[in-house]
């Protein structure tokens, strides 16, 4: 430890539980081959496409998107004179949410992911044992010998909360018998609601990576046991990653342009790294160097920041560094970021900075105030992003961004919260409006 902090005099600051920006060393520069391509995306994107159907049939909620779950890109300029006035900056260009936190069957970012998983193993079992084409109408899965089918084999998933939502409502749906290993930070309701579906809920008084390693001991003891392995899946991923392609359709639709005149930010919260990761990959293969992707992170759980910039990627935890883990940021709440996606981000990511629990709070408050979006406190890590960027000039001139700025496009993603219920979303608006 003592090397690593004369190496990286910047992680005193992350010591000591300060807000802090790191801007990514390696950003740019040629990277080694990556072994995932935009064809993975594309191949995951139609898989999304072949379930359509059948994800319209049980989930009427997704009906006048055809079954597609998607959210919506929302501009939001009265929140950004509201982060002007707050922090006392000028962000030039416009400000959109990206609202996953309005995401179809759970709610958040995890409904990509998540949920692309358990469909993709469902159509891997479905195949293999001849009772489905891919030239079939997916529609039929919703038919009884389907979930019978299924509840012969088991999903499990170690989780915050979100990625055991997701998982386990749509395992539950599909028929398959699930259990979900979850973490000290999860909250009560999410478990309820997923013990009325019929998952089974384990709950661990330890951190999310406990309530993974157990959860994953106990599926390799089960051959019929599917481990959904958020730290390392590359499926998750690009799942995740299929919201970029779906991005790409909503900026044409709204006029928006992304190249060399009209930069893209995008400030993405971020726990293991699956769902950040995903997406700013897609992004990346989309939009090349005219997008800037940033990770945001409490300043308790700061796993992928520490990292990335010690190149020790899943070798570290926040806790070797006397950090407690401890936020109310429940979907960002992991000590030890994923063994792949850092690597994947190594030249790709522009940045990653840190927040205060307070200031989530305030800019939840402030986005329900001048917006009428209400968010869990995890989705308003991104919220920080263009103000730092415009306070610290550092990135802009680097990149040599200036000429471009008045024409950036500024989004913020907005991980999770439809689902939170009235009495706890009104319990974090008055926190965040006494600050
Ligand atoms: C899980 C989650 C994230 C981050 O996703 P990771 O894949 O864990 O990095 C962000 N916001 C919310 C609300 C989440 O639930």
């Amino acid at each position: 430890m003592k090397e690593l902090l004369e190496k990286y005099p910047l992680l005193e600051k992350v010591r000591a539980l300060q807000e802090t920006s790191w801007l990514n060393p390696h950003y740019g520069l040629t990277a080694d081959q990556l072994s995932l391509t935009l064809s993975d995306v594309v191949e995951a994107s139609e898989r999304l496409a072949r379930f359509a159907p059948y994800i319209a049939s049980v989930f009427p909620e997704t009906e006048k998107q055809q079954g597609l779950i998607e959210s919506p890109l929302l501009r939001i300029p009265r929140m950004k004179a509201t982060l002007q006035r707050l922090h006392n900056v000028t962000i030039p260009g416009e400000l959109y949410l990206k609202a996953d936190s309005h995401l179809p069957i759970s709610g958040s970012i995890k409904a990509r992911g998540g949920i692309y998983e358990v469909l993709a193993h469902a159509e891997r079992l479905a195949l293999s044992h001849g009772l489905l084409t891919r030239q079939d109408n997916y529609a039929k899965l919703a038919e009884p010998r389907f979930r019978s089918f299924f509840s012969q084999f088991k999903i499990a998933v170690g989780s915050t909360g979100n990625l055991g939502l997701s998982i386990g409502v749509m395992s539950a749906q599909l028929g398959f018998r699930v259990t979900v290993h979850m973490s000290q930070e999860a909250k009560a309701w999410k478990k309820e609601l997923l013990r009325r579906k019929g998952v089974t809920v384990i709950e661990y008084p330890s951190d999310y990576s406990q309530a993974v390693e157990q959860g994953r001991a106990q599926a390799a003891l089960d051959p019929h046991c599917y481990f959904v392995d958020d730290e390392n899946s590359v499926t998750l991923f690009l799942g995740y990653a299929v919201a970029a392609l779906r991005l790409q359709q909503q900026l044409t639709s709204q006029g928006i342009v992304v190249d060399e005149q009209h930069p893209l930010f995008v400030y993405l919260p971020c726990g293991v790294g699956g769902g950040p990761g995903g997406v700013a990959f897609g992004l990346k293969l989309l939009f090349g160097e005219h997008v800037h992707p940033f990770f945001a992170e409490p300043m308790h759980s700061p796993c992928m920041l520490l990292g990335m910039m010690t190149e020790l990627h899943d070798e570290i935890a926040v806790q070797d560094l006397g950090i407690d883990n401890l936020t109310a940021a429940d979907g960002l709440a992991v000590g030890r970021p994923s063994g792949f996606v850092g690597r994947v981000m190594k030249t790709l990511l522009s940045g990653c900075y840190t927040v205060s629990d307070d200031q989530l709070f305030q800019h939840l408050h402030h986005l329900y105030e001048s917006e009428q979006l209400a968010l869990e406190p995890s989705a308003l890590a991104g919220m920080r992003g263009p103000v730092l960027l415009h306070s610290d000039h550092r990135y802009v001139q680097k990149q040599k961004l200036s000429p471009h700025m008045q024409q950036a496009t500024h989004i913020v993603w907005g991980t999770g919260g439809s689902m939170v219920p009235a009495h706890e979303m009104a319990q974090y608006q008055a926190r965040g409006a006494a600050l």
